[in-house]
């Protein structure tokens, strides 16, 4: 299948018969291209090329595998409008929001082509003068990677630029709503010069594949980004080949604003991280607690910011508000709205489909939130933000503490020592103090509790990627 520039192998505009399967645009229903329904053979045989390509691949030196990935990031620069006019068609979300997200991508690229020769040992003193200990890092082995569909290309980055940068083979499975970003991706890094068997894209049924690849004891690591339920699934299924995991898991960000707190700016990172991708993010706020004293003009900061966003086509550059991926998603959102609103919330805004066409659902506010509502346990993954004021800000830790996520959240105030006080005491592997949008290539991502294991990015995340080797020598 050709889009601009890229041929997409593996892929094909028309096919409809028996081993392919379509790809729809969430916006308009239509079939963007169709994909193959790879078989459990198909995964096996993925396994055992990126088996017999890892010798190869993780001998080379640092410094080229570092050249091929500085060269992928490049093309992935030239190929932005493609790669995010692709991420629009099969996913939904605004151009503007695709290009971002291509761009990120090709920052994980560029930071670990860096990575790739800081792969340091250790010499550690030995306790006796005839002996040395040496540490080295080497490259775990065949990775599978399995993708979400809310970031089908900055996620798949996030996990071959750090596997390919050490010297991983990696066998990929991206999700079935969005195969495409994934196929562009291997398209250029075929261009970019990765030898064959290092990279294999796996679409089709992820039962059918995941099987394959969490059982195969050939695959050494697998690194998962996805729903808690899912993760927890393969986790389990990796227990008899003792594979090494990073999971990046369900989250339920709270976003504090503490009495001090700049509210334009609160107010519009607030809208900007809830709405971002129509909220299918799992970064993105679900609850949001405001002190008492500010409580009301936040909010009327707030529906200022949400009463601009215009729910629309991806490709049309004045929207703002993606469609959900599916209908299932409108489903979850509906579900958790109608519970809350049954529970005692108040509907301040939106809470029904949007006019804009099949899977939008406008921006919806709900207020008076409590602690027994699905919105406040469940990741409802829409555009759904829920409130709730306090006095106390120990009560909103208790509430956070409790969950059983602890992936991200924000706290917005001035006074550095509250503030800092505050973001220390929550679970959370990531906060973002006055600020959003916390995936970036050279900081640690990843969740506490069961919002995952490992971190994504940043110095260790090439590190998740090797096994230690301690060597005593004798002299
Ligand atoms: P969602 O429900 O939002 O699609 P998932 O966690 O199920 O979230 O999906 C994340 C990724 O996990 C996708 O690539 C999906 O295809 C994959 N996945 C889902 N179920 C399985 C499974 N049983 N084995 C392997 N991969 C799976």
């Amino acid at each position: 299948m050709e889009w601009g520039k890229l041929t997409l192998a593996g892929a094909a505009g028309t096919r409809g018969d028996d081993g392919w399967t379509p790809v729809a645009d969430p916006a308009t229903g239509e079939t963007v291209g169709h994909v193959r329904m790879c078989s459990a053979e198909d995964a096996g045989k993925a396994v055992a090329a990126a088996h017999t390509a890892f010798a190869g691949w993780a001998g080379e030196a640092p410094q080229a595998r570092g050249a091929v990935l500085r060269r992928l990031a490049g093309l992935i620069s030239e190929h932005t409008e493609d790669l995010a006019t692709l991420l629009t068609a099969e996913q939904g979300k605004p151009l503007a929001e695709s290009r971002a997200e291509v761009a990120s991508a090709a920052g994980y690229f560029d930071f670990f082509a860096e990575e790739a020769r800081r792969v340091n040992g250790e010499v550690v003193a030995s306790p006796r003068a005839d002996s040395r200990i040496l540490v080295t890092h080497k490259p775990v082995g065949v990775v599978a990677a399995i993708t979400p569909w809310n970031f089908p290309v900055s996620m798949v980055a996030r996990k071959l630029g750090p596997a390919l940068a050490a010297g991983c083979t990696v066998v990929l499975k991206p999700a079935p709503q969005t195969p495409l970003s994934a196929l562009a991706l291997a398209a250029l890094c075929r261009m970019a010069g990765l030898p064959d068997g290092v990279l294999q894209v796996l679409t089709g049924d992820a039962a059918t594949i995941g099987a394959v690849l969490t059982q195969d004891p050939r695959v050494a690591f697998l690194s998962f980004t996805g729903s808690t339920a899912t993760g927890r699934l393969l986790y389990g299924q990796c227990a008899a080949t003792i594979k090494k995991l990073g999971l990046e898991l369900g989250g339920h960000a709270p976003f504090i604003v503490l009495p001090d707190a700049d509210l334009d700016k609160a107010a519009a990172l607030a809208v900007a991280a809830k709405f971002r991708n129509a909220g299918q993010t799992c970064v993105c706020p679900n609850r949001f607690f405001v002190h008492d004293a500010v409580y009301d003009d936040f909010l009327r900061r707030f529906l200022q910011q949400v009463d601009r966003l215009v729910p629309g086509d991806g490709r049309d550059p004045a929207s703002t508000l993606a469609p959900l991926i599916d209908e299932a998603a409108l489903a979850k959102v509906e579900r958790h709205v109608a519970d809350a609103v049954a529970k005692g919330a108040k509907l301040t805004r939106g809470g029904s489909r949007a006019a804009a066409g099949r899977t939008w659902y406008e921006a919806t506010i709900l207020e008076n939130v409590g602690e027994d509502m699905l919105v406040s346990c469940e990741e409802t993954f829409g555009p759904v933000a829920a409130l709730s004021h306090f006095t106390d800000v120990e009560e909103v830790k208790a509430s956070v503490n409790a969950s059983q996520y602890g992936l991200a959240g924000y706290v917005f105030g001035r006074d550095i020592s509250l503030v800092l006080k505050t973001a220390e005491s929550l679970d959370l592997g990531m906060v973002g103090i006055n600020a959003i949008h916390l995936g970036l290539e050279m900081a640690p991502i990843g969740g506490v509790k069961q919002s995952g294991l490992g971190r994504e990015g940043g110095h260790a995340g090439i590190l998740d990627y090797c096994e230690q080797q301690y060597l005593l020598v004798g002299l």
